[in-house]
């Protein structure tokens, strides 16, 4: 744990340091707050510098300042050794919400988050092996893509514009079929990490075929993934039957059992290509393994109408009745829902997964995200695959999320810029189970960051850090990105990742899907 009060010491280079007689004036706590003063004030009352509270202004006639001047002894307390400093013009932790933390640092060991911490208290704390100044940028928690297929980076294009089954069956299921395997796979993951680290997206929720493939090559990449284990009722080139589907699924899942940046969770497809026995089996093993169930649910009106013409029950209805609603579900799209269908979400810990670009593109409808964000429902945010949407791109995302979102509720206050960036973040991480470990900054937690440079002219002048994230700020700012602790991208340069060999391979896939 970061020590509160920094303690000076004498450092390893001989400089001194002020004694513990010393005393060093804190520089004022300068805490502006548009609303009641929230109870982590006492975590962060040793720190110096400033914080604000942004996107509570409507609320409040008035800001409230509190000052602390009282003085923090210092002691004679080595600097700790830790392996990084980054410090920061601006860190926005996410957790707590809606706070910018102005010259702060986070010093990181490891794979890990030390402390989040001022910029003069860090230098006094820590004795790094690297530092990175970031004087003209904003540190995030690194955005958590909820929702994709990554391999389909490859199918980036191939067809638009077209209705989502017209879509689904005459183009993208037989040119997947053509290609598909371990080699398209790991060539289209691959793809994708280098256009997410450049996004500033640090982790994928992944649903496709061969997960063996798709998590390896997340794992020879560094990158931090949950892999989908597929089910769907037919024979594919990944599995024949139903049994080969589980058998697998076990086999991936046990393969990747304790590894630092690969987990598993059941991909059954979707309520129209899944059985109700496959459901029931994965409800079983999903508890067993504890596991999340990862799923396409009520993307379209279509499939609503369509279950209901087969089994008399609304897809989510059929999976109340097989015990799938519960807080391992992840649902994904959710464009159709009543108000009851919310507040059984709310209940039973559902985490929904908001697509907004893919819904859009594919006329699927419109996720009621601020309904389901009042109702207490974790809301995560996700990009779809590039076939539908067409990019990874989750400030894109993020910020179609804020904008449909109060178009949807007729409410310009709904879904503020803190709340966008907290779904596509700590959102998207409760959602696949790793809340604990990422989506936000904070001691303890995994160092997946990203810098996002905002003296750009497209985000001048700055009044609000995280309005000029949320609908300012594009992928092409984020200048540095941090997976574990490693850094991934330096100065938009990804650092570890053959680039020319990665669009070579790309061009080599399109030359044979266009052929077909
Ligand atoms: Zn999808």
């Amino acid at each position: 744990m970061p020590k509160r009060t920094p303690k000076a010491a004498r450092r390893a280079d001989g400089r001194s340091h002020p004694s513990s007689s010393e005393i060093l004036t804190r520089s004022v706590l300068e805490f502006v707050c548009f609303a009641r003063v929230p109870n982590w004030i006492p975590a962060y009352a040793g720190m110096t510098s400033k914080m604000t509270i942004e996107g509570r202004r409507r609320k409040v006639s008035r800001p409230l300042h509190i000052r602390i001047t009282e003085p923090i002894a210092m002691s004679d307390t080595q600097p700790q050794p830790i392996d990084l400093l980054i410090e920061a013009r601006w860190v926005v932790p996410v957790e707590p919400h809606a706070v910018v933390l102005e010259d702060h640092a986070v010093a990181v060991t490891g794979d890990r988050i030390v402390a989040v911490l001022p910029i003069a208290a860090a230098r006094t704390t820590y004795a790094p092996r690297e530092t990175v100044r970031l004087p003209e940028h904003a540190l995030i928690p690194g955005l958590v893509n909820a929702h994709t297929h990554n391999p389909m980076t490859l199918l980036r294009g191939l067809a638009d514009d077209l209705p989502l089954m017209v879509w689904l069956q005459q183009h993208i299921w037989p040119a997947e079929a053509k290609v598909i395997g371990p080699e398209f796979v790991r060539d289209g993951v691959e793809l994708a990490v280098a256009e997410m680290l450049r996004g500033g997206t640090t982790c994928a929720n992944e649903n496709y075929f061969f997960p063996d493939a798709i998590g390896a090559t997340y794992r020879k990449l560094g990158f931090r993934a949950v892999v989908g284990l597929p089910v769907i009722e037919f024979p594919t080139a990944w599995a024949k039957s139903q049994d080969e589907y589980f058998e697998r699924a076990g086999e991936v899942h046990d393969s990747f059992r304790g590894d630092a940046l690969v987990s598993t969770a059941f991909a059954p497809h979707a309520p129209y290509t899944v059985s109700d026995e496959s459901f029931a089996r994965i409800r079983v093993l999903a508890d067993q393994l504890d596991i999340p169930v990862h799923l396409h649910l009520h993307e379209t009106a279509h499939e609503v109408e369509e279950e209901k013409a087969k089994s008399g029950l609304r897809p989510f209805q059929r999976l109340q009745k097989l015990g799938l609603v519960n807080d391992r579900l992840i649902a994904v799209h959710m464009t159709q829902l009543t108000d009851g269908e919310i507040a059984a979400c709310a209940e039973a810990g559902v985490s929904v997964v908001h697509c907004p670009e893919s819904n859009l593109k594919l006329a699927s409808g419109f996720c009621p995200a601020e309904k389901l964000r009042k109702a207490g429902v974790t809301l995560a945010i996700g990009t779809d695959g590039c076939a539908s949407n067409n990019d990874l791109d989750m400030f894109g995302e993020l910020r179609t999320a804020a904008l449909l979102a109060k178009a949807v509720a007729n409410d310009a206050a709904a879904f503020d810029a803190a709340s966008a960036l907290r779904a596509a973040t700590l959102g998207s991480a409760k959602a696949m189970g790793l809340d604990a470990k990422i989506g936000s900054i904070e001691a303890g937690k995994q160092a997946d960051l990203a810098a996002v440079r905002l003296s750009d002219l497209e985000t001048q002048p700055l009044y609000h850090v995280a309005s000029q994230l949320a609908y300012a700020a594009g992928r092409h700012q984020v200048s540095d990105v941090w997976v574990a602790g490693r850094r991934k991208l330096a100065a938009r340069e990804l650092v570890d990742m053959d680039v020319a060999g990665v669009l070579a391979r790309a061009h080599a896939w399109r030359e044979r899907i266009a052929e077909r």
